[in-house]
């Protein structure tokens, strides 16, 4: 075992299981995604730690916590496509794609997604496909998704987000203003009937778009 495989074991026990992340499919992969494969050389040594990291354009790689917590909230088996918003660095779509059967995440900022598309080839994360957009709108021409992930805050949950989950799919989001949100899960229970849960509060960088938060910062 080397330093980052020790490291990750550590994270594991100590900020996954000890919080009461229980999932075996998510812990699987949290084991086995390297994520300094997905942070800057300089802050390689800290990707193991219990907080979230620059990543450049004022945006940041969630802490681990609640990579895993939001991967358990959408109550995956194995097998799935799941629409990932706001790629980043790329981590949160690499341990999705441990467990699901692929991956389509959308980031606004291209230099992150070219970034994020090396460290996923590193990491041999194949499965993934990445597109530079408003990630607000999903992705019309791979919808519907069985799940759908936001890591990014929005003012209020996007219907072009909710229309595009397939019947008993679900979307976990986080909702609230700038400086704090609560994280949601929508479940699609009818054709145009979802159910709404609050897991966690939380606090995202914006999602900013069409759907979203305007740049300057108001809906
Ligand atoms: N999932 C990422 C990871 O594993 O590193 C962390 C994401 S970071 C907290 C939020 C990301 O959402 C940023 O990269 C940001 O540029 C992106 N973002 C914000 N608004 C977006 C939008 N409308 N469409 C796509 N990406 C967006």
């Amino acid at each position: 075992m080397n330093a980052y495989s020790i490291a990750r074991k550590r994270m594991v026990e100590k900020q996954l299981l000890a919080r009461g992340i229980s999932d075996p499919i998510v812990i699987k992969a949290m084991q086995l995604v390297p994520r300094h494969f997905f942070v800057e050389a300089g802050l390689q040594e800290q990707a193991y730690s219990d907080f979230p990291l620059p990543i450049g354009h004022k945006q940041t790689i969630s802490q681990p916590f609640i990579v895993a917590f939001m991967t358990q909230a959408l109550l995956l088996e194995g097998g799935e496509r799941v629409l990932e918003i706001g790629t980043g660095s790329g981590y949160q779509a690499a341990v999705l794609a441990q467990i699901v059967r692929q991956v389509y995440t959308v980031e606004r900022i291209a230099e992150l997604a070219r970034t994020a598309r090396r460290a996923l080839d590193k990491a041999g994360s194949y499965n993934v496909h990445i597109k530079v957009d408003d990630g607000t709108c999903g992705w019309e021409g791979q919808a519907p998704f069985d799940r759908i992930i936001t890591t990014a805050g929005a003012p209020q949950v996007p219907l072009s987000l909710k229309s595009q989950l397939t019947p008993g799919g679900c979307l976990v989001i986080p909702v609230g203003d700038q400086g704090s949100q609560v994280l949601k899960r929508i479940t699609r229970v009818g054709d145009e009937r979802y159910d709404e849960e609050s897991l966690l509060d939380c606090r995202f960088v914006p999602l900013i778009g069409k759907h979203g938060w305007a740049e300057g910062g108001t809906c």
